[in-house]
């Protein structure tokens, strides 16, 4: 780790060998259990983290209300320029952030600075925004009224995300919801602590700097158990909640029994269209990058491909000699594309679904394996796999967060590949390579992808923050990030004045004292 600078890293983001994992922004304190990090990189300790009580939780929560009732009557735009400032900050520490990003999480030193440029894009975006929270006018059917709607504040928003973005999903949520006035409550993944501890030093010292009230920005450590005290918990209006459908399914129970809003952002199963007027040049590229980049832990990550028959062949070939060329190992050292899984147990759910295909009836056409030896030692490193399967396959049903791609024939016309990538419990991501206009339009259409994301002539994986994110189905019907996705970060009132002497009811009705 020390030859890539990780100690300097951790220095330069305020993170110590011990740190509180609860923090209401001002104060940091924490009573709970010891969390370890160790990275998937090197397998070595990178630091500790002390889990929230449901004492501290109580804390955390009784201080974003306070803070929430002072922080609402702020004009939104000078909430803006706090998440500039806030921004100047990670425009200042992408370096740092993005280094730790990939040595907790296990992603591309690259991707890690991706993943910071995602908080920076959806800053500069939630600054604008901030000055467009708008609402509609619409005509009343009463002489002499006016109707409007307007959106306020909504109040403590509480933030489940998953290991794999562990900083960009808090901003993606965070950024918006203070600009929308909101208070925030961060429970981030217990396999990534530190990442979490890292981003809330940021804002807690950009807040400070700006009078922001205490509360506004907090944070809290644990598994699933903290989680559910939010999930749980009435003074907090929205759960933002990203991981698994499993995880997603739970929590959406739990707020819906107490008439709370939920925004699930849960699994995928993308697969990508390869028809016979693909481009296959770029069609590799894209399935390749789509299939194994984060070593297959993006909930975008290219899972099935849908290939032509006319053009199997050709296609599996180029794409069976593309895995030749992948290079794992250290995802810090820029020369590799493919760096470990989380943890052990990603590793065994990986070896789980390569013999589970092969049982079910499936080929191995390229073979995967743990890796062993100088550079591997902390048992993370697999080998990206590819394997020849059946659309109804339990396993292909199945998200497996890990680099195995499962490929898969259609014969006839795009209806019968959508019929494939439509069949499938999850619909976040979908794309189609063609340079047919016929095809592709109708991929776009009501009769087309049931996703929400559908892409055409480039891959499922990643997505820009100016479009709403999210999908449907088994992936929970969220939406977050851009085009109009602040909305569920408030509440919607419609307000009508009467500026007559007069008081006419609505439909006409006569009531005359
Ligand atoms: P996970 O479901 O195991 O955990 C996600 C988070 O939920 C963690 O913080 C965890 O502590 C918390 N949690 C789990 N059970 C809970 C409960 N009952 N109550 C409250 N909180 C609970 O997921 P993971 O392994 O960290 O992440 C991988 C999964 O996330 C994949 O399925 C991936 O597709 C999905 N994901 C989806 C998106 C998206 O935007 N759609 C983005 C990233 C990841």
């Amino acid at each position: 780790a020390e030859e890539f600078g990780i100690k300097q890293a951790l220095k330069d983001l305020g993170l110590n060998d011990v740190n509180n994992g609860t923090s209401t922004g001002k104060d940091w304190f924490s009573n709970g259990d010891i969390i370890e990090s160790y990275s998937p990189v090197d397998g070595e300790l990178i630091g500790k983290v002390k889990a929230t009580t449901s004492e501290d939780y109580e804390k955390t929560v009784s201080t974003a209300a306070k803070g929430f009732k002072e922080w609402r009557t702020w004009p939104a735009p000078q909430r803006g320029e706090v998440v500039r400032q806030f921004n100047d900050e990670l425009r200042r520490l992408k370096e740092p952030l993005g280094k730790l990003v990939s040595y907790e999480m296990g992603k591309s030193y690259q991707e890690g600075l991706g993943e910071v440029q995602e908080m920076i894009d959806i800053c500069d975006f939630a600054v604008g925004l901030s000055r467009q929270l708008h609402g509609l006018t619409m005509h009343s059917e009463r002489p002499g009224h006016r109707m409007y709607e307007q959106y306020h504040p909504l109040g403590v928003v509480g933030i489940i995300s998953a290991f794999n973005f562990p900083v960009a999903v808090w901003s993606w949520n965070t950024a918006l919801a203070w600009v929308c006035g909101d208070a925030c409550i961060w429970k981030g993944s217990e396999k990534t602590p530190l990442t979490s501890v890292a981003c809330q030093n940021i804002a807690a010292k950009v807040f400070a700097e700006n009078n922001v009230p205490e509360g506004i920005s907090c944070l809290i450590t644990g598994d699933y158990k903290v989680g559910e005290m939010m999930t749980k918990d009435e003074r907090v209006p929205l759960i933002s909640a990203t991981g698994s459908t499993r995880m997603g399914k739970i929590v959406a129970k739990e707020v819906a029994g107490r008439l709370g809003k939920t925004l699930l952002e849960l699994g995928g199963n993308n697969a990508i269209i390869v028809t016979p007027d693909a481009d296959i040049k770029n069609t590799v590229i894209g399935a390749v990058f789509g299939a194994v980049g984060t070593c297959g832990q993006r909930c975008t990550s290219t899972r099935r491909l849908i290939i032509h028959e006319d053009i199997y062949d050709k296609v599996k070939d180029a794409i069976v000699s593309a895995y030749k060329q992948i290079r794992i190992g250290n995802p810090l050292d820029e020369n590799n594309h493919v760096g470990p899984l989380i943890d052990k147990d990603a590793v065994k759910n990986y070896q789980h679904a390569l013999k589970k295909v092969v049982e079910e009836g499936g080929t191995i056409l390229v073979e995967g394996g743990v890796l062993e030896g100088e550079g591997y030692e902390s048992g993370c490193y697999v080998k990206p796999a590819i394997a020849e399967a059946k659309n109804d396959f339990e396993i292909v049903q199945h998200e497996t967060f890990a680099p195995v791609l499962y490929i898969m024939k259609y014969s006839g016309d795009v209806s019968d590949a959508l019929e494939l990538q439509n069949g499938v419990r999850q619909g976040l991501s979908s794309a189609i390579m063609t340079n047919n206009l016929r095809e592709a339009e109708r991929f776009l259409s009501t009769e087309g992808s049931d996703c929400g994301i559908a892409n055409v002539n480039i891959g499922t994986s990643g997505a820009e923050i100016g479009g709403a994110f999210g999908g449907e189905k088994d992936t929970g019907g969220g939406r977050e990030s851009g085009s109009d996705a602040w909305k569920v970060y408030m509440r919607r009132q419609t307000n009508t004045i009467n500026y007559t002497t007069e008081l006419p009811l609505a439909q006409g009705i006569k009531f005359d004292l």
